[in-house]
């Protein structure tokens, strides 16, 4: 789950983690007060949305005066906002950040993250902050450096003071960006975080360490631990057929193809997306329905599936194991039937009962394409796909 950028910096100063004040505003008026309310010269009005890059769309502005800040806000509000992570259609700004202006000497990056490789957390910091990390990475990863975490010790003085020095900081803010680095690192392993980034850290003009950007994401399978982190989603971030399927145990992902895959397993589902591609079609979505998969269950996953306005056709691809084939057979024919399936519909079962499933398919009258095996089913769904253009 990801949050806001104010909501991670909610979570981070509780650790310790220096971050400019700042005021969430859900309106130009509120956003006036929040200045108001924070004093000072300069404000920074930043649009909250689930993507980095805000700042290069037009979505990061400074203000000089209250005015500013209302011009500011009036035209970040509302604006469908463009970055290199939302996609070519932008997403809509509902929420601001205002906050005091910064006086910025040094950009510079810190982040934790899982590293699959080293099989630890690790912090990974840089002189290089402000610009993607990635590029950084990529042109000049000698400037990457990176602390490889012991999850019973957690991020020593020593590794934190070591990072600090190496990405520049001054011996006197040394002390301070120790504590501010161990303050992200406890608060990433204290929320089960995925991911917490400071892009950029900042090096003030009188040498003190602050927070001017954070990002912080979650491992969905720990969110019951952490009520007041679930309470922080943002429904209108998130696509809404992942959001429909989440309500029915689905595990759904939208992808930008034109056939639907309705899939047992993951790795299945994995497997499914793959073959699609190897003979020439696109995926619409990841769809793993689960072992337990129920009429119920099946039905609204049609019905997800048939939301997108690309579906040009739908393979079904199951193994009957713990599921049994003429279970899903009969969820497959009574979804069918009550969505009106207008698409080519292309079924391909194994397993457990496979012989009663794919009678109940043939007699359920409805146009089924079986596919014999997963090869045969891909290419019938590609090709079908194509034909119903
Ligand atoms: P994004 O990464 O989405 O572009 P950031 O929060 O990193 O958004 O903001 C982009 C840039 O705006 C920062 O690199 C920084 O230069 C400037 N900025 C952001 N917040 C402040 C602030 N409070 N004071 C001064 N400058 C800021
Ligand atoms: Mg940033």
């Amino acid at each position: 789950m990801k949050i806001h950028e104010y909501q991670a910096k909610e979570i981070l100063r509780k650790y310790g983690v220096a971050t400019p004040r700042g005021f969430p505003c859900f309106s130009v008026e509120e956003a006036v007060e929040a200045a108001q309310e924070l004093g000072g010269k300069v404000w920074v009005v930043k649009a909250q949305i689930h993507a980095g890059g805000r700042g290069k769309g037009g979505g990061v502005k400074l203000a000089k005066s209250i005015d500013e800040v209302r011009r500011c806000a009036g035209q970040i509000l509302g604006m469908q906002l463009k970055t290199h992570q939302t996609g070519p259609e932008g997403q809509k700004v509902r929420r601001l950040l205002v906050e005091e202006g910064a006086d910025i000497k040094k950009e510079l990056y810190a982040g934790v993250v899982v590293d699959r490789g080293s099989q630890r957390v690790v912090l990974m910091a840089s002189s290089e902050g402000g610009m993607d990390i990635e590029e950084v990475a990529a042109r000049t990863p000698e400037k990457i450096h990176k602390a490889a975490v012991d999850p019973m010790a957690g991020l020593t003085d020593h590794d934190a003071e070591d990072i600090a020095r190496k990405i520049g900081i001054p011996d006197k803010a040394v002390a301070q960006a120790r504590d501010f680095l161990k303050g992200l690192y406890n608060a990433f392993d204290e929320t089960d975080a995925s991911l917490a980034e400071i892009n950029p850290l900042i090096l003030t003009g009188n040498d003190k360490v602050l927070a001017l950007d954070a990002k912080m994401n979650f491992d969905d399978n720990a969110l019951f631990r952490h009520p007041a982190i679930t309470a922080m989603r943002d429904l209108d971030e998130e696509d809404p057929a992942e959001i429909e399927a989440s309500k029915y145990d689905l595990s759904y992902i939208s992808l930008d193809g034109d056939i639907g895959c309705l899939v047992n397993g993951a790795g299945l589902a994995m497997a499914t997306m793959d073959i699609i591609k190897l003979y020439g079609g696109n995926p619409a979505n990841f769809l793993d329905v689960g072992g337990g998969a129920s009429t119920e269950k099946v039905t609204e996953a049609f019905k997800i599936m048939l939301r997108n306005p690309q579906l040009k056709a739908i393979l079904v691809n199951i193994f009957g194991g713990i599921m049994k084939c003429d279970v899903i057979a009969e969820g497959v024919v009574s979804a069918a039937r009550e969505v009106h399936l207008k698409v080519p519909l292309v079924v391909r079962l194994e397993g457990t009962n496979v012989d009663l499933g794919k009678k109940i398919l043939a007699e359920s009258g409805l146009p089924i394409i079986s596919g014999s095996n997963m090869a045969d089913a891909a290419q019938k769904v590609v090709a079908a796909a194509k034909g119903s253009n």
